[in-house]
């Protein structure tokens, strides 16, 4: 799938995962004092969901992400290739680590510039930490949905997908890849836009 792609379905699913969860705090529709700290937690949250959805295409030079990180993009694409270690379990862990490491780099920055109760926050809920994760999750879930597939066993070679006859499945960048991604962002405004009305 496209980076575009991507984080439009990483961050409706993020949406749908927070109205749940409630991970980066309570809601903001029918809350009565909308407080600062109460934005920074949500844009915390959604900001290491969208990174979390682009980030398993690191190792794609010519990516939305890639082609921001320039060489290193170019050196693990040449090291490990597209689709490899980055859309895997293995992967997946990997990106967990950084994200632990990066959390502890927002919460440190926040604290930094005052803002000790969004700090706090973030640190005792892993806000960012469950961002990054859902967002590589849902990436590797929804490039599973094209007809490559994902080696999500890596280093063995064998690629899933689903359905699991690729016939089924479409190529990135075709039109099945916009009607899927608009699909799941009406069926996302409509749920929330009901969500609204109730309250
Ligand atoms: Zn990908």
């Amino acid at each position: 799938m496209q980076g575009r792609s991507h984080l439009l379905v990483g961050l409706a699913a993020g949406v749908v995962i927070d109205s749940i969860f409630h991970l980066s705090g309570p809601p903001l529709t029918g809350s009565h004092d909308v407080s600062l700290n109460l934005l920074i937690d949500k844009g915390v949250y959604y900001f290491a969901v969208g990174l979390g959805a682009l980030l398993p295409d690191i190792d794609n030079a010519r990516s939305t992400l890639g082609q921001k990180l320039g060489v290193i993009s170019k050196g693990i694409q040449k090291l490990a290739g597209h689709r490899t270690f980055f859309h895997s379990l293995l992967g997946l862990a990997f990106g967990s680590l950084l994200a632990i490491g990066l959390e502890r780099v927002v919460s440190y920055l926040l604290e930094l510039r005052g803002y000790q109760f969004p700090a706090q926050f973030i640190t005792g809920s892993h806000t960012f930490f469950f961002g990054v994760l859902f967002g590589c999750i849902f990436h590797i879930a929804a490039d599973a949905l094209t007809l490559g597939g994902v080696p999500l066993l890596w280093p063995y070679k064998q690629r899933y997908g689903f359905p699991p006859n690729s016939h089924w499945r479409f190529r990135t960048g075709s039109w099945p890849e916009f009607v899927i991604v608009w699909v799941i962002m009406i069926l996302v405004a409509v749920g929330v836009y009901n969500a609204v009305i109730a309250i």
